[in-house]
Parts: structure tokens; sequence; C-alpha cells
């Protein structure tokens, strides 16, 4: 018996079982291999995936999703949009040229990076200027033609949709969008027309940025776009596909002159299958139903997916049905396959992108007609999960009962900040302007030997620690001898402000292999939340009461917040993120209390990541905020009154977020403010700020070693709209990628800064 339910792919991770992406591009950046070698070596990665996709039995297979670096660099690159500091005559764009806008070369800086929606993978910005964009390569053709030629498979280009390329480039204003789209339409049609020529059969056009909302005027760009390129290949079946969040208003899409929309059902809360309740399906339209989550590691609830697939065919004939991830599997490692040093019954739970591949392929066998020959199959994995849900980890009546008694908590501290501020000058007697940094001191070759040692067994715990207390008496007077006001104990033992704080929690895993890419060939292995976040004991007073006892300045105990841990892990799906963020803030207020307890009193809780956090809707911001905020309370308000609570917050822009800050109650907050660009400082002339505040005075993201008037002219700066009682001088952020060199001569220069602005004042 036939089975007329399609699977699809929307993208497959890039970097390799091995990380072999990652690899050859480095070996070609460092002069390793040569292009033609990078070329090869490249070809043979994107055949292995596309055979990998062909035996995992998908029908619709991507093609074009594979990159050099970033699908949008490319689809910029393919349209000759090059900014103009860079050498580029208007012909191809040669592989140098192309990684120089990613990476910057000697004669031009990179573009700009920044994170694609809200995952924490990060694409180049395109720069839009007054360029015509021209079709300098079909790149999508090519990968087609790649895919037939060399595995016989009829590939599903994938490309980045217009109104997305737009919204997500600058170099224009938002108003004019309408005219740069019409620019670029016809090159877009032109892509199109020839896809359609070679015989193609689908495309899959990416429009994310429908999900963040769509005003009418977006609505009615969308209809231009999408009618023109309806109008100019009839013969191409056109899939509309987006993600991360629902589609809506649905019915705009809908109207939309496409022979297919993809719809996110996993991460849209419900919304989608609800709107096509409403609406129905249309009769001429195909639905991509994303119905494995893109984005996280866990085995799927097979039943479940098979009851919404049930839910979807009594309004879409199977005929019309796409099963496939909810987005690109880009944002999920490529096989558990290596995951030996993990206990079975959490093996069993992981699916990485292989393992989603074949539940899709399983799903839509049991979804067909002979469905029930798949019994045994969906038994086995209902089975795994159901070890998994029954851990005794995942379910501790201790920690439900925290969780539950948080409302019995004070919901703030002792003392409003007006008042606490006033027992704090008295018991900390800061100059005015006190200097500090943000955490960590560079971390040599040294230092990372050092702990892949003691990993490895190689030294002994007595002999690592001892090395660790060499760093920070080193650091100590280091920071002694530089005049600093608040010193750190410089981090020296973290690898990773996240890893470091799972691997001392309970509930935490961490897999052997399971990379994902975050920019470029920069892969990160985020630490997994499988199980109850709970305390077992102090993470860091050892490190912090020994740097303490070295000097009689105070020394700021240093801790990863609740949101930055839970952002940048990947999280089980069970329960809310809030209520994993409540877990993990009540496993630190323990830890904040152990510091305070052990006479650390000054205590620094970063939230980098507290921003990226933030829904894609705007009407769901605050919600998402009001939890964060709470947990960070949860985390530091129950210290003494004189106890100071510091925070610091870097990689976005924050010009929306002071409302937000201010609620979360810190004494003291650094801020980055190099990406800003003066508008974070320009944002406290129009909102109060009254608590102690550091904008970064200058940039840590290169080895230049800031002048003593740029750094005085930035604080002069900030000191007309904050009050000099309230300002702290510090870098950017930390400072564990630089040398101690440029370090010690750059915040010499800062002490100076501070001490002829200290003396104006
Ligand atoms: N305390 C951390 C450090 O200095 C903060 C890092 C960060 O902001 N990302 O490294
Ligand atoms: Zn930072």
């Amino acid at each position: 018996m036939t089975n007329n339910i399609k699977t699809s792919s929307l993208g497959y991770p890039r970097i390799g079982k091995n990380r072999e992406w990652k690899k050859t591009l480095e070996a070609y950046w460092s002069g390793k291999i040569n292009e033609e070698t990078f070329r090869a070596e490249m070809a043979g990665i994107q055949l292995q995936h596309l055979k990998t996709q062909q035996q995992a039995g998908i029908a619709l297979i991507p093609v074009n999703d594979f990159t050099f670096y970033d699908h949008v660099l490319d689809t910029a690159a393919m349209f000759g949009i090059v900014p103009s500091r860079y050498a580029y005559d208007g012909g191809d764009i040669p592989l140098d040229l192309y990684f120089a806008m990613a990476r910057g070369n000697s004669a031009a800086p990179a573009c700009e990076m920044t994170k694609w929606f809200n995952t924490n993978y990060h694409y180049i910005v395109p720069e839009i200027g007054g360029q015509t964009p021209r079709l300098i390569e079909n790149k999508p053709l090519a990968a087609y033609r790649f895919a037939k030629e060399q595995a016989g498979i009829e590939g599903k280009p994938v490309i980045v949709g217009l109104y997305t390329f737009l919204k997500l480039s600058k170099g224009f204003a938002a108003d004019k969008i309408v005219e740069v789209a019409a620019r670029f339409l016809p090159v877009y049609v032109q892509l199109l027309q020839e896809l359609q020529q070679e015989g193609v059969a689908w495309v899959q056009i990416d429009e994310p940025a429908i999900v963040t909302g769509l005003t009418g005027e977006e609505v009615e760009l969308l209809g231009t776009i999408y009618r023109e390129i309806a109008a100019a290949v009839p013969g191409l079946h056109v899939l509309l596909q987006t993600y991360f969040e629902a589609a809506e208003p649905l019915e705009a899409l809908l109207e939309l002159p496409v022979q297919g929309i993809g719809l996110d059902f996993v991460h849209d809360g419900g919304a989608n299958l609800a709107s096509i309740r409403r609406l129905g399906w249309p009769e001429d339209k195909w639905l991509g139903a994303g119905i494995i989550d893109g984005r996280n590691i866990w085995r799927s609830d097979l039943d479940a997916k098979l009851e919404l697939v049930r839910a979807l065919k009594s309004h879409v004939p199977d005929e019309r049905l796409i099963l496939q991830p909810s987005s690109s599997l880009l944002h999920v490692p490529v096989t558990v396959q290596g995951e030996d040093k993990l206990k079975p019954a959490v093996r069993q739970a992981l699916a990485f992108a292989d393992e989603k591949l074949a539940e899709l392929s399983l799903i839509a066998a049991a979804a067909g007609e002979d469905g029930q020959v798949y019994a045994a199959a969906l038994a086995e994995s209902r089975e795994a999960l159901n070890v998994f849900r029954a851990l005794p980890e995942r379910g501790r009546q201790d920690v439900a009962e925290q969780v539950r008694s948080l409302d019995k908590l004070p919901d703030s501290r002792s003392l409003p900040f007006a008042e606490r501020v006033k027992v704090q000058q008295q018991k900390w007697q800061l100059p005015l302007l006190p200097t500090t940094t943000i955490g960590s001191f560079p971390q040599t070759p040294e230092v990372r030997q050092a702990r892949l040692k003691w990993r490895k067994g190689v030294w002994n715990q007595e002999r690592y620690d001892g090395f660790i207390r060499q760093q920070i008496a080193d650091a100590i007077t280091f920071q002694e001898e530089l005049g600093l006001d608040v010193l750190v104990h410089g981090e020296f033992e973290r690898t990773d402000m996240v890893e470091f704080f799972g691997e001392k929690l309970a509930g935490y895993l961490f897999t052997k292999g399971g990379w994902v890419q975050s920019y470029g060939s920069r892969c990160v292995k985020p630490p997994v939340i499988y199980a109850d976040v709970a305390f077992t004991g102090p993470m860091t007073v050892k490190e912090s009461l020994y740097a303490q006892s070295l000097t009689s300045l105070p020394v700021k105990g240093m801790l990863t917040g609740p949101v930055t841990i839970l952002n940048w892990s990947f999280v089980r799906d069970d329960l809310s993120r809030e209520e994993v963020a409540n877990q993990i803030a009540l496993a630190l207020r323990y830890e904040v209390q152990a510091l305070e307890e052990a006479g650390i009193e000054m205590i620094q809780v970063d939230e980098p990541a507290i921003r990226e956090g933030l829904p894609l809707k705007a009407e769901d911001h605050e919600q998402y905020l009001n939890w964060a905020v709470r947990s960070f309370r949860i985390a530091t308000n129950h210290v003494k009154a004189t106890t100071q609570i510091h925070t610091h917050m870097c990689y976005s822009e924050f010009n929306d977020m002071i409302g937000p800050i201010s609620a979360m109650d810190a004494d003291v907050i650094s801020i980055e403010t190099s990406r800003s660009h003066g508008e974070l400082i320009v944002s406290f002339e129009e909102q109060e700020y009254d608590k102690g505040i550091g904008l970064g005075v200058y940039d840590i993201h290169s080895p230049r070693v800031p002048k003593v008037e740029e750094m005085t002219q930035a604080i002069e700066r900030a000191l007309r709209v904050l009050d000099a009682g309230q300002f702290w001088i510090n870098p950017d952020c930390g400072l564990k990628t630089r040398g101690w060199e440029e370090t010690g001569a750059a915040l010499r220069n800062m002490v100076q800064a501070a001490v002829i602005v200290r003396e104006k004042s």
C-alpha cells in the first residue's frame, strides 16, 4: 500500500559528524590547504550530508542549505551586495572576498554579525547601499545540479526569502523597504526562472521574519513579492516556509499565490493548529507541517506527534501533507551515535539531527494507510521515553516543593535601594567613580593546558588547585598595583561561564559530540539540563575566599545568573522555561548565601544573555521579562542590606531594557556600550535610573590599548546624564580573550582616566 504523506527536511547541520566542516574551513584560512583542496573537501562533506538524508528516507531533501560560512552572507554575495569598503569589481565573488566580508581583512573590517532570530546562530548582516543587485551566481541552481549529478537526488533548493532578507539587512531606512524590494525582485525572479528552466519541482523560500508579526503594509509587501513570483514561475512549486513561532495572521498567508506553506507546530504555542481549525486549509495548497523540534535535542513523543498529524489530516488530504522538522536542523548536533558515556536511560532520550530524520520517516509511515506495521517501532520509542521520564532525578520532591514555596519568599531586598545605598556607602567606603573589571582575566594557553592536564588526570586535584591559587594570587597583585578599587579573582578555574556551573549543579549532563554552529567555524557544545536543577554544594566559595584573603580591598564573588544559564543550555521540554529558571535561581540562591556566609559581601551575578531570551513577538516580551527578572531576584534578594549585588550585561543593545534592568534591583550594573553607539547613554536621558551603573569605557574585543583621553571623554559623556555618585568605571566585558600586557596597559589608562575625572568632579 502506498503512503501519500511526504517527508521533508528544511536544512541539515553543516558542521559534520566530527566537525570536519569546521576543520576544513580553518585549514583553508590558515593556509594549510589551497582553494582547490578546500572546495573538494567541502564537496565531499556536502555529498555526505545529502546521502545521509537520502538514506533516512526523506523525500524532499534540501539543497543550498550548505554553505562555506552563512546562508545570509551567501544570499548577499549571490546578488553582489558587497559593502564599498572592500575592493570589488562587480564580477564573481572570489572566495577570499567572501571570507573578508565574514571575518574582515587587513584592509577592511568584517560585516556586522547578529543573532538569527531567537537562536544562538549568528548571521552576517547584509549592507544594502546603492548597489544594483544582480544575479552573480545562481547558487541554489548549482547546489541542485550537484545533488542530482552526485547522488541522483531531486533536491529542493532552499532560499532566504526576499522579505526576510530585507528585514535582516541594514543600510536603508525601514520605510524604504518597498522600494528596495522592487530593486531586488527582478533578480529573485531571474533566479527562480533559472530553477524552473532546469526542471526543479519544489523550492523552499524561507520567510521566518513573518513570525515576528506583520503590519498591514508588510502583508501588502508580501503580496506584491509573491504575486510577482507566481506570475513569473508558474511551473515551480513554491513552499513559503515560516518557523520559530506562529505565523499570524495566517489568513494573510493563505491568500498568497504559493503552492505550499510551512508552519512550525512545535514553537507556536498551539496557535498554528488553532488557526487551521478556525480557517480550514485551502484546497489548492500543501501544508509543510513542522512537527519535530528542530531546536532541541529530545526524542519526540511519537504518540503525541501522531495525534497532531491526525488532527492535521482532518483538514489537509494526505497528498498535500508534508511532514518536516519545525525548522532547519542547523540548531541541533548531528548524531547521538557517539554518546557512549551517557547512561542508557538518558542517551535513549536524545535525538539529534539524524535521529530526528528517522523519527520523521517513522511518523510519516505510521500515519499512512498501513500504519499498523509500525506498532513495534512506536512501542520501542514509547518505552525509551517512559524510562527517561521516570528517572528519579527528573521528579525530585524536594525541588518541586521549593519551587512551589517560592511565593512565600520575600519578593524584594530587606531595604529598598534608596536606603540600602546609604548603608552600603558606609560599609564599603569606595571613592567616587570606583574602578573595577567584569570578572575574567586572560585565559592564557598555560591556564588552558593546566586544565586539560587536570581533566585528563595528568595533574591531580591538589596540583591543579595550587596552580589556580597561584594565578589568583598573581591577578590580585596585578590589580592592586594598577590601583583598581574593587577586585575580582579572575575566573581561571572556568572554561566557560555556564559549563562551570552546569558541572557543579545537579540536573546537568554533558555530551561528547553535541556541537552546534554558533557563527562561521565557531561551534559550541551547550550543556544539557535533563533533570531537576539543584544545589549540591558551594561552587565558587573556595576561589573567592582565597582571593579575598590576599587583599584588604573588596573582591567580588562571581556567578552566572539563572537566565543566562538557561539560555545557553539545551533545556528539558517537559517543564516551562520559567520553572527551570526558578530551579536554577534557587540553586544560585544557596550559592549567594554560601558566599555571604563566608564573608564575600560583594557578589556579581552575570546576566549577559537576558535579552537573548526575548520572544520574537513584541506582545510576549512582558511576560518573559517578568519571570526572567523574578528569577534574578530569587537568586539575589535574600542578602543583607549591606551586601552589594552587582550584575553585568553584554552582547546586545539594552536601550529598551532600562525598566526591566532596574527591576532586577541589583545595586550595581555594568553594561557593554560599544555596540550601542552612544544610544544607550541617550536612553538614560529619557529614563530615570538611580542605581549604581558602569557603562563600559572601552571595548575589550580588540587588542588596541585605549588612550586616557578617549576614556575620560567616555566618562564625561556619561556623567552628563548620570550622577557621578552612581557611576562606576569598568571595561565593556570580561578580559579572558585578551593578553596580559595589553590588559595591563588598558587598565592602567582606565584607572588614570578615573583619577582625572574624579579630581574634576
Ligand atoms: N564575568 C564574566 C567574565 O568576565 C562575564 C562574561 C560575559 O559577560 N559574557 O568573563
Ligand atoms: Zn560581558
